[in-house]
């Protein structure tokens, strides 16, 4: 990847203000918490790795869970800062060993029986560190190891909002003003108009903007390959009930805690507790008219890998034609996952 925006990566992740900020997100810890420490068989006795440790808290919780040694690895400067929460913690945090540096390329001294990690970004993949998570798995997880998350769901539903659909077209109706200061701003609205559609809407949605049935991409942790990560195709097939406008493709994530003796989900569905992932829009700039009841919007989403940690986002839809005879709608989308 590009060294510059691994810099910058890293250089966020070193924050502790960021790190706070997942801290805080009481959904995300303590779902953790829940599924490492009621999965002691997995855990006691256990040799773990913690990849991209952040502050260490995954760490703190598998040694809580009984893990005989915890490799804790961490890129970013923040390995500092585990090191002295383990050293604080010292029952638990005695058995962690933090490894500062990426895990494509610390020494580690051996293979592990668990990984854990929080890998996940926007859209479950944004950021690229699921290959990371991958990556250990290939190189550093035993035969028949465990994952924990152990697999992802991205989810994708069509969505009808009029007033965001309003609020975003506002934004560049400033260049269509010829008198500004006597310059003519005109020829700049329409890449402005691109520029503020090509943005993805990260908020907490609604649920009562979602008008279709969803459709579903696993990504099982345990098998997929970083290849299958390069380039994802997600075909839609949405069957809208109700007539109205689509303004474009909601999604959210989950990912599931595969333990041997409980199961857990982590969700940042809509309508559930918020988390820092937010839901996320890709919002058309020319929406498509379902005018028939039950009528079903195809075409894909498609997430193509770029070297600066994310994706470039490609929406297609496709929606039958407004009036009996005349021609399928079809809708092009753009977006920057930031
Ligand atoms: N596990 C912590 C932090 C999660 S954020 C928690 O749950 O609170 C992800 C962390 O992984 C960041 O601190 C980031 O710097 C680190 N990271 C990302 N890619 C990495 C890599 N390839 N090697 C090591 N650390 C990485």
């Amino acid at each position: 990847t590009d060294k510059g925006s691994a810099d910058l990566y890293f250089h966020y992740y070193g924050c502790l203000q960021h790190q706070q900020n997942m801290l805080q997100d009481y959904i995300r810890t303590g779902t953790y918490f829940a599924a490492i420490t009621e999965n002691r068989a997995d855990f006691e006795g256990k040799v773990v790795m913690d990849v991209g440790c952040g502050s260490g808290i995954l760490s703190l919780f598998a040694a809580q869970a009984g893990a005989r040694v915890v490799y804790a690895v961490e890129a970013s400067d923040m390995a500092h800062h585990a090191r002295a929460l383990a050293a604080a913690n010292s029952e638990i945090g005695s058995r962690i060993k933090v490894l500062h540096g990426k895990v494509e390329e610390v020494e580690v001294p051996e293979k592990v029986d668990v990984l854990v990690s929080e890998p996940m970004g926007t859209l479950l993949v944004n950021e690229r560190m699921i290959e990371s998570y991958l990556w250990a798995r290939d190189k550093l997880l035993k035969p028949g190891g465990k994952m924990f998350p152990r697999l992802g769901r991205v989810h994708l539903c069509a969505f009808s909002d009029e007033s965001l659909y309003g609020e975003v077209a506002q934004k560049s109706t400033f260049f269509q003003n010829s008198e500004f200061y006597g310059v003519d701003l005109t020829p700049l609205h329409r890449p402005a108009t691109q520029g503020y559609f090509g943005q993805v809407v990260v908020d907490q949605l609604p649920p009562n903007v979602l008008v279709s049935n969803c459709v579903s991409k696993t990504l099982d942790f345990l098998t997929c390959t970083e290849a299958e990560l390069q380039d994802i195709r997600i075909p839609l097939s949405l069957q809208v009930a109700v007539p109205c406008t689509v303004h474009g493709v909601a999604s959210w994530f989950d990912v599931l805690f595969d333990g041997s003796q409980t199961q857990r989900w982590l969700s940042t569905a809509p309508g559930l507790p918020i988390t820092h992932w937010f839901q996320l829009r890709c919002l058309m700039e020319q929406p498509v008219v379902v005018s028939q009841p039950g009528a079903t919007v195809g075409g894909e989403l498609r997430l193509v890998a770029h070297n600066r940690q994310s994706y470039d986002v490609h929406v297609t839809l496709r929606a039958p034609p407004l009036v009996p005879g005349g021609e399928e709608q079809v809708s092009h989308g753009k977006f920057d996952l930031k």
